[in-house]
């Protein structure tokens, strides 16, 4: 369609989930306009995260060190870990201030539809950290959807023998939607009100 640079520069666009070929095309039209300091911060930026974000060892949240910010403060209560899909899940439940306990982050959910299993998660990285048996409630805050309720229930059954608490959030979530829609005060009810699972 364009010539060179700002073609391939659309393509690049289009590949980022969410971004269809018009956005793309909006987007690179954006930047060719605006002021070079601008696109000169955004070009940075991506290059800083390249560079230096990776996955908590521990977790698997984003983390600029070996552990993220979350694992490696003391004043978190070592007990309680909160499953999740994404990292982006982490900031929407640490936004509700309702959770003061660890997070794994799963990355992803089960989706026999799109081949994805238990294995192509942190499922055995989460185990090991169950085994050391410091914790003792384990609460599913996966997304409200098909794949996330296939998830929590695969969990809760996976981890029935370890005898923890297993709790499921709370119903008031927006059902089929990712966890990161709901605002901070439906999460933090769905929070407080968690169900326990008996699998
Ligand atoms: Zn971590």
């Amino acid at each position: 369609m364009y010539e060179g640079a700002v073609q391939d520069l659309i393509d690049e666009l289009g590949r980022l989930p969410g971004v269809g070929p018009k956005s793309a095309q909006r987007i690179a039209f954006h930047l060719l306009a605006a002021e070079s300091a601008d696109v000169s911060r955004l070009v940075a930026a991506l290059q800083r995260v390249q560079a230096e974000v990776r996955f908590c060892v521990t977790c698997f949240n984003v983390a600029e060190a070996e552990q993220c910010r979350i694992c490696r403060d003391p004043r978190r209560t070592e007990d309680v870990i909160c499953v999740v899909e994404e990292p982006k899940d982490v900031v929407a439940i640490e936004r509700t201030r309702e959770f003061r306990g660890r997070y794994h982050v799963l990355g992803g959910a089960i989706s026999p539809i799109e081949g994805i299993g238990p294995d192509d998660l942190k499922v055995k990285e989460l185990m090991t950290r169950l085994m050391n048996g410091q914790v003792t409630e384990l609460i599913i805050a996966t997304d409200p959807n098909l794949e996330g309720e296939a998830t929590a229930a695969y969990l809760a059954r996976l981890v029935a023998p370890m005898g923890l608490a297993v709790s499921r959030l709370a119903s008031g979530l927006p059902v089929g939607g990712d966890l990161e829609y709901a605002d901070e005060v439906t999460l933090g009810r769905a929070f407080e009100g968690r169900r326990r699972i008996d699998a």
